[in-house]
C-alpha cells in the first residue's frame, strides 16, 4: 500500500497526489503520515506496512486493503481497520495490490 501515488482527500473532495512523510525521519517503525499534497490533509497514519492508526478504535490496528473501483487509469484500494472495519482511506496507484 505504500506504492500508492494518489489518495482521496476528504478536504478537497477529490483524488489528489499523496505524499508520505515519516513522523520521525530516522525511525520508519514509528509511522508514516499520508497527506494530500495540495492542502496537507492527513489521510491516514501507517505504522510499518500493515498497520494503521484507527481513530475509531483510538489504537494502532492491523490494516486491511480491499480493492476499490478504479479511477481512470489508477487502480484503487480501500484501507480498513481490521478490528472495527471502519474505512480509513482510499488509496490509488498504479501498483496497489491487495495483500
Ligand atoms: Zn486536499
Ligand atoms: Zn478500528
Amino acid at each position: 500500500m505504500v506504492d500508492a501515488t494518489h489518495i482521496y482527500c476528504a478536504n478537497c473532495r477529490a483524488i489528489r497526489p499523496v505524499e508520505f512523510e515519516r513522523l520521525l525521519a530516522s525511525e520508519a517503525s514509528l509511522g508514516t503520515a499520508a497527506r494530500c499534497v495540495r492542502c496537507g490533509w492527513l489521510a491516514l497514519t501507517m505504522i510499518g506496512e500493515a498497520r494503521v492508526y484507527c481513530d475509531v478504535c483510538d489504537e494502532i490496528r492491523p490494516a486491511l486493503l480491499h480493492e476499490y473501483r478504479p479511477a481512470g487509469l489508477l487502480s484503487g484500494g480501500l484501507v480498513r481497520c481490521a478490528v472495527c472495519y471502519a474505512s480509513r482511506a482510499r488509496l490509488y496507484g498504479t501498483k496497489v495490490s491487495a495483500r
